[in-house]
């Protein structure tokens, strides 16, 4: 167990064993910027290589265990996993900024993740077989190799394990870079859920983007699982062309909620909210702009400002805290920057909430509501991920579905309506990898739905029998008699 005032050194996993190196970078918290949360290893090219060298070792066998025997060392790991929530989820608070039921929902999350996938496991591998006078033919499933994984800060351990599981389930092997702006109660987490496992079935490596980009062109590596934003994505694809990996994308977002006429307001909020500023707005399918009609949209504006005001932001082990403040200062400088900015356009930038005392010396920004958008203004055209809301009216369903699909981004969606027809049959419409109705939140995701983006929010699905199947090839065979 850690306590919360240990100061981890967090060098590379490499097989299960967690080394030291003579260089380490301090991870600060956020919300307390004098606050040195653990110091994370910089790796290097070399250290990709060590790791990669681990898993693509431990991948001889682990693609022989049967699929039984992975699902049941995966539920291992998933007990370990649920167990971690209660000394790792207040370090992950420290290390990334969110409130404290955000960080054990990440932890959640991520073991019902695993569980899911182990439960699949074994009928994922029923091969499809013909078998007639001319021939017999089966098509099997079998794994790629070594997964490379990149993933960012905002929920580290789900995000993870929406690789790990697929991957280590259909008999592949990891090497994982995490975030430096969250890597130490992830690396914890899976230090302890590799003892459950052969050696080398989970590797991490630390570092920055050059870390991140000799694991991507690495030539051992058969697929990448990437989840960050699309500028990113792009070079990532560009490391993997080198070796033609298949890739698994998971992108940035600009989901629209759409709200029709017939909306219960004050229900629909209730619900909605928890979409829109949860991580303060760090969430790729949280709320990024809401269409409203016309007729309804000053008591609807007034009605979510009245909500918001309520917020009170402040550190994240602080109980009152409705939420935290950013993660790093890129995107504090990037949301208040958008945030100055609007307020020289025709739109009315609404500063609402409250800062704790607890809120010091950390990157807190104040909800904020902007009034009176127009669709095409920067602030709902962009991926804002901060605590920053545009309202836009609308005067007719046509428009707002055109409005919905202009973008460059397709991840999440939403309607609100108490019409069940007419919320399906708006859903339909919507360009995206997802579209929920009367829902938009971390309550919205369902398992058994496939979850990824469309257009430039990615390439892919994860969750489920569709995310295993990203980190399988199938293997024809045909026998002619
Ligand atoms: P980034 O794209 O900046 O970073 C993501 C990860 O990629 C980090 O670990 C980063 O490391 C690494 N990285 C950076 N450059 C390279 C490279 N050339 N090759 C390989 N890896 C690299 O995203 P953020 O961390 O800022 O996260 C925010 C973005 O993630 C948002 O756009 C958000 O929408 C998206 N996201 C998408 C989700 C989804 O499921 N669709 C879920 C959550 C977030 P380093 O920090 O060292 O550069």
């Amino acid at each position: 167990m850690t306590t919360i005032n240990d100061v981890l050194s967090i060098g590379h996993l490499i097989g299960r064993t967690m080394t030291d190196v003579s260089t380490y970078d301090e991870v600060r918290d956020p919300g307390r910027l004098t606050d040195v949360v653990a110091r994370v290893a910089v790796g290097t090219a070399v250290d990709v290589n060590r790791a990669v060298e681990s898993a693509h070792q431990a991948y001889r066998s682990w693609k022989d265990v049967a699929p039984a025997e992975r699902a049941r060392l995966l539920l291992e790991a998933a007990d370990v996993l649920a167990g971690c929530a209660e000394d790792l989820a207040p370090l992950l608070v420290r290390e990334h900024g969110g409130v404290l039921w955000e960080a054990q929902t990440d932890f959640a999350l991520g073991t019902g993740v695993l569980q899911h996938t182990a439960s699949l496991t074994e009928e994922f591998f029923t091969p499809v077989q013909f078998d007639d006078e001319q021939s017999f033919i089966s098509v099997e499933r079998v794994p790629r190799g070594v997964v490379g994984a990149v993933v960012p800060w905002n929920m580290p351990v789900v995000l993870t394990m929406m690789k790990l599981a697929p991957a280590l389930a259909t008999g592949n092997t990891l090497v994982l870079k995490p975030s430096p702006f969250a890597p130490a109660a992830l690396t914890v987490a899976l230090q302890r859920m590799a003892q459950k496992l052969p050696d080398g079935v989970i590797n991490v490596v630390h570092g920055n983007a050059d870390v991140g980009q000799a694991l991507t062109s690495h030539p051992l590596v058969r697929k990448v699982g990437f989840t960050g934003g699309t500028a990113t994505a792009r070079q990532v694809m560009a490391s993997a062309a080198g070796t033609i990996k298949n890739l698994t994308l998971e992108l940035g977002g600009n989901d629209p909620a759409i709200v029709l006429d017939d909306v219960d307001i004050d229900a629909a909020l209730e619900r909605m909210l928890k979409g829109v500023f949860t991580r303060s707005g760090q969430i790729c399918f949280a709320v990024k702009r809401i269409y409203v009609p016309r007729s309804l949209y000053d008591t609807f504006a007034d009605a979510l400002c009245d909500r918001v005001g309520q917020y009170a932001v402040g550190h994240g082990l602080d109980e009152s805290a409705s939420f935290g403040p950013l993660n790093n200062k890129a995107q504090y400088d990037s949301v208040t920057a958008l945030i100055e900015g609007t307020k020289n356009s025709s739109a009315k930038v609404v500063q609402l909430g409250s800062k704790l005392e607890s809120a010091g010396d950390g990157y807190y920004v104040l909800p904020h509501v902007v009034r009176d958008v127009e669709h095409v203004a920067p602030i709902s055209s962009c991926e804002q991920f901060g605590p920053v809301v545009p309202l836009i009216a609308y005067d007719d369903e046509e428009k707002v579905v055109e409005w919905a699909n202009d973008s460059e981004y397709g991840l999440g969606s939403s309607v609100w309506t108490t019409d069940t027809e007419r919320g399906l049959a708006m859903a339909r419409r919507i360009e995206a990898g997802s579209t929920f109705i009367n829902t938009h939140a971390f309550e919205s995701l369902d398992l058994r739905m496939p979850f990824g983006g469309v257009k430039q929010s990615g390439i892919g699905r994860e969750f489920g029998e569709a995310g295993m199947r990203e980190y399988v090839e199938e293997h024809s065979i045909r026998l002619l008699k």
